[in-house]
C-alpha cells in the first residue's frame, strides 16, 4: 500500500486545517467529528490529547489520521473537486487495497466519489447548506460505488475553509452508513409495518363495524320487507310507479296482472299497463273511473290532499263479478309527487259485509219504523178496545140505574159489567207482564208438578169459555211417561191458557180444540224434551201474518174487523215465557182450517218412577169454618172481598191497617186464624210492616200464621218484598178465586182436601 502523500503541502494543510479547528469549541460540526475520534482513542480533547502523543508534528498528525476509523479526506473546492489528502479508513470504505486504485476508480476527485446518480443533487445540497451556514458546514448522504461494485451508503460531514494561505478546500469526514441506513430502513419498515398493523387493525375494525352495521342494515332491512310483505299480504299485486317518467316496477303480481307483462308493450310502462288492465279485466261500467283514478294529473291531485287514496271496482272473472279495490299510495316527496305505490286486493268479503251490514241496517230501520207504527196502531187499538169495556161499564151501569126495580134485568147489566171489566183487567194484566218481562224481572219458580193435571186443569178452567161455542177439547197426554217433572207451573199454565183461549177466540162455534202432549228425548242430565201441541179447526192464519205473530201488538185484524176481542200481546208473553225456559215456539196454519202452535221444552224429570196415566179431575172440597183475618184500610174492597170469602165459606174478621191486625193476631188464640189476608198499602202500619211484626211474635203458632198479601200492585219486585217482610204469598187484585184457592191449599195444609 502507498503511503498517503508526503507532499509537505499536505501537511501544511493539514497544520492549517488543526490551527483552524482551534476554533472547535465555536464548530459543533468539528466538535461531533473530534468526538468521534475520541470514541476511537482516549475520549479527551483531542488536540490536548494530539500533544500528549507528541502528535502535533506532520507525521504525528499524519499517522492519527491514518489511524482514525472513519474516513477522512480534503479536497479543492473548485470545479475538479481534486482529493488532496484521504486517509486509510477511506481507502477501506471504498474496498481498495492502495491510493492508485482509488484513484483508478474515482479519478482522485471528489465527483468521482459520489454515485452518478447522486452526485447534482449532492453538489447542489453542499453549496446550499455552506452559503446557509454559520459555520460553513454541511451534511448530506449518498451513495458510492465501491470497488467491488457494491453499492453503499455514505454519510458526509464537510467543512468548507477558506485561507489565503492554503486557498478554498473542503475537508470531510465520511463514514459508510450503509448498516446504519439499513437499520433505519429496517427500522422505518418495522415502524410502518406497525404503523401498516396498527392501521390494519383499525380498517379491520372499521371494516367490521362496517360489517355489523350492514347486518343490521340489512336486517332492519329485511324487516321491512317483512312488515311490507306482511302489511301487504292482502295485496294480490302491488306496482311500484315513477309518474314522471311513467315507468313501472311491479312488486308482486297475481295471475291477473302477470298475463299483461307478458305482453311487450305493457311491461315497465304503467300508462300502457293500465289501458291493457281495463282492457282485460275491469267491469264495462267501471271501466271510465279506474282509468280517471289512475291519471298522473288525478293521482297529483289526490295525494296532494292526502298520502294515500283508494277506489273499489269490479272486474269479472270467468263471468263471475270479483270485488278489488286499487290503493294508491305516495312514497316519495310530498312537493313533487312522482313516486307512488299501487296496491289491487280483493275485498269480496269485506263487499259483502257492507252489504250485510247494509241490509241489517235498513231493516232495523224498518222493524224501527214497524215497530213504531204498531205501536201507534196498538195504541189506537188500545184506545178503541179499553173504550170498548168501559163503553159498556158506563152504559150498564147508567142502564141498571134506570132499572133498578127489575131484577131479572138488572142481573144481565150486572153481569155484563162484569164482563166488561173482566176485559180491561186483561188488557192491563197482559201490558204489565209484557213489561215485566221486558224489566227482565221475571224469573222462573220451579216447584214439583204433574203434567197431565196441569193439563187438565188448564182445559177445566177455559172449559166454560169453549162449552159456551161448543168447541170440544181433547187432551191426549199418551204420549207422556214421565208425568211428574220440576217446573214452573204458573209460567207453564199460562202458555197453555194463552195458547188455548186463542185457540177458542179464532175458532167458530162448534169447532174442535187438541191439545197433546209428548215426549220427544230423554236426556242424559235427567231433562226430557217434551213436546206440546195446540191443535185448533179454526180460521187460521195467513201465511204472511205468520211471520210476525209473535210480535208485540200485532193482530191480524183488530177486534172492530173481527169482533174478536184481544191485545196483541198474548203471543208475545209466550214466546217469551217459553225462551225463558229454554224452549222454542212455532206456529203453522192453513187459512180457513186451523192452526197449530208446538211448544217444545226440556222440563227435569222428577226422580219418582213414571206414573200411570191419570185424566181424572182432581176434585178438592174447602173444610168448612175456618177463621179468616182480612185486612184492608179501603171499605168497599174490604165489603166486595169478606162477601166473596163468606161465598167460599170461611169466617171473616176485618181489620182496617197493619197496627189493629198484628194487635188482633196477638190477641188471638193460636190456631183461631187459618190464614191472613193483607192488604199492603195502608195508613198507620202498611202490610209488610204489619207481617214482619206477626213474624216476631213470641207464640211459635201465631207467628208462624200463613199470610197471603192482596195487592194492587203485581211487579215481580212487589211480589219479592212480600216474600221479604216473610209473607207466604202475593196475589193481586181483585181476588182471582181458582188463584186464591189454589194458593190457599198450597200454603195452608189441610184446608182444602
Ligand atoms: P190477541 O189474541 O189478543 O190479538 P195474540 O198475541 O194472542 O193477541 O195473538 C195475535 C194474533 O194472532 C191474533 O190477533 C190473531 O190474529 C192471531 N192468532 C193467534 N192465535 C190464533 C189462532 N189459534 N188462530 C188464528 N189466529 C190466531
Amino acid at each position: 500500500m502507498s503511503k498517503y502523500p508526503t507532499d509537505p503541502n499536505v501537511i501544511e494543510y493539514l497544520l492549517a486545517l488543526l490551527s483552524i479547528s482551534d476554533k472547535v469549541d465555536e464548530n459543533p460540526h468539528f466538535l461531533t467529528t473530534i468526538k468521534n475520534l475520541q470514541t476511537a482513542h482516549t475520549g479527551e480533547s483531542l488536540l490536548p490529547v494530539l500533544d500528549e502523543h507528541n502528535l502535533l508534528t506532520p507525521s504525528g498528525i499524519i499517522k492519527f489520521m491514518n489511524q482514525m476509523p472513519g474516513g477522512f479526506f480534503i479536497y479543492h473546492a473548485d470545479e475538479e473537486e481534486q482529493i488532496i489528502y484521504l486517509n486509510q479508513a477511506l481507502l477501506r470504505i471504498f474496498h481498495c487495497e492502495t491510493l492508485e486504485e482509488f484513484q483508478e476508480l474515482t479519478g482522485n476527485s471528489f465527483k468521482g466519489m459520489v454515485h452518478p446518480d447522486d452526485l447534482n443533487a449532492v453538489e447542489e445540497s453542499i453549496k446550499q447548506q455552506i452559503s446557509h451556514s454559520k459555520y460553513d458546514l454541511d451534511y448530506v448522504e449518498y451513495r458510492i460505488i465501491r470497488k467491488d461494485g457494491e453499492i453503499r451508503w455514505i454519510e458526509d460531514y464537510g467543512h468548507f475553509v477558506h485561507s489565503d494561505e492554503i486557498g478554498d478546500i473542503f475537508y470531510v469526514f465520511i463514514s459508510d452508513a450503509t448498516e446504519k441506513r439499513q437499520r433505519l430502513l429496517m427500522e422505518q419498515h418495522s415502524l410502518i409495518q406497525s404503523v401498516h398493523a396498527e392501521n390494519e387493525m383499525k380498517m379491520r375494525t372499521l371494516i367490521e363495524s362496517y360489517d355489523e352495521e350492514r347486518r343490521s342494515i340489512y336486517q332492519e332491512h329485511l324487516r321491512r320487507l317483512e312488515v311490507i310483505e306482511g302489511l301487504s299480504v292482502n295485496y294480490e299485486s302491488i306496482l311500484y310507479v315513477n309518474l314522471e317518467t311513467d315507468e313501472l316496477l311491479p312488486y308482486r303480481m297475481s295471475s291477473r296482472t302477470e298475463i299483461l307483462f307478458q305482453n311487450a308493450t305493457s311491461s315497465h310502462k304503467f300508462s300502457h299497463f293500465t289501458s291493457d288492465y281495463i282492457k282485460a279485466w275491469v267491469h264495462p261500467k267501471d271501466r271510465t273511473l279506474v282509468a280517471k283514478v289512475t291519471t298522473p294529473e288525478y293521482i297529483r291531485a289526490k295525494l296532494s290532499e292526502s298520502k294515500t287514496y283508494y277506489l273499489n271496482y269490479r272486474v269479472i272473472n270467468n263471468d263471475e263479478i270479483q270485488y278489488l279495490q286499487l290503493r294508491v299510495v305516495n312514497v316519495g316527496n310530498t312537493r313533487n309527487i312522482s313516486q307512488v305505490v299501487i296496491g289491487y286486493r280483493r275485498v269480496d268479503d269485506e263487499i259483502q259485509y257492507e252489504m250485510k251490514q247494509q241490509k241489517m241496517l235498513e231493516e232495523a230501520l224498518n222493524q224501527a219504523k214497524l215497530a213504531n207504527s204498531t205501536k201507534d196502531t196498538f195504541l189506537s187499538n188500545m184506545s178503541h178496545d179499553m173504550r170498548t169495556p168501559l163503553n159498556a161499564i158506563f152504559g150498564y151501569t147508567a142502564l141498571s140505574k134506570k132499572h133498578l126495580d127489575n131484577s131479572a134485568l138488572l142481573d144481565s147489566y150486572l153481569d155484563k159489567i162484569n164482563i166488561a171489566g173482566r176485559q180491561l183487567l186483561d188488557m192491563i194484566e197482559q201490558i204489565l207482564e209484557i213489561s215485566w218481562m221486558e224489566s227482565k224481572e221475571t224469573q222462573l219458580t220451579e216447584t214439583e208438578c204433574n203434567l197431565s193435571d196441569l193439563i187438565q186443569e188448564v182445559k177445566m178452567t177455559i172449559l166454560p169459555q169453549a162449552e159456551y161455542k161448543n168447541i170440544s177439547i181433547q187432551v191426549d197426554t199418551e204420549g207422556l211417561i214421565h208425568r211428574d217433572i220440576h217446573c214452573d207451573q204458573v209460567k207453564l199454565s199460562q202458555i197453555f191458557l194463552n195458547l188455548v183461549n186463542n185457540a177458542i177466540k179464532y175458532t167458530e162455534n162448534d169447532g174442535k180444540i187438541d191439545i197433546i202432549a209428548a215426549e220427544k228425548e230423554k236426556l242424559p242430565n235427567g231433562y226430557i224434551v217434551y213436546q206440546f201441541m195446540v191443535k185448533d179447526t179454526g180460521i187460521g192464519i195467513s201465511k204472511e201474518f205468520l211471520k210476525r205473530i209473535f210480535e208485540p201488538f200485532q193482530r191480524e185484524r183488530n177486534t172492530t174487523f173481527s169482533g174478536v176481542y184481544g191485545t196483541g200481546l198474548g203471543l208475545t208473553i209466550v214466546k217469551n215465557i217459553v225462551e225463558m225456559m229454554n224452549g222454542t215456539i212455532t206456529a203453522d196454519s192453513t187459512p180457513g182450517r186451523g192452526s197449530t202452535f208446538t211448544v217444545t221444552l226440556s222440563l227435569r224429570a222428577q226422580n219418582n218412577p213414571p206414573a200411570a196415566a191419570d185424566n181424572t179431575d182432581v176434585v178438592r172440597s174447602l173444610s168448612k169454618n175456618h177463621k179468616v183475618l182480612l185486612v184492608d184500610d179501603n171499605e168497599i174492597n174490604l165489603e166486595i172481598e169478606t162477601e166473596l170469602l163468606k161465598e167460599l165459606g170461611f169466617l171473616v174478621e176485618t181489620a182496617n191497617d197493619g197496627n189493629i191486625a198484628v194487635e188482633k193476631v196477638s190477641a188471638s188464640s193460636p190456631g183461631e186464624y187459618s190464614f191472613i189476608l193483607m192488604d199492603i198499602q195502608m195508613p198507620v202500619m202498611d202490610g209488610r210492616k204489619a207481617a214482619e211484626a206477626i213474624r216476631r211474635l213470641n207464640d211459635p203458632v201465631l207467628s208462624c200464621i200463613p199470610i197471603i198479601a192482596l195487592s194492587a200492585n203485581a211487579f215481580e219486585s212487589d211480589k219479592r218484598l212480600s216474600t221479604e217482610s216473610g209473607m207466604n204469598a202475593h196475589l193481586t187484585k181483585p181476588i182471582d178465586v181458582p188463584v186464591l184457592l189454589e194458593t190457599i191449599s198450597r200454603i195452608v195444609p189441610g184446608i182444602i182436601s
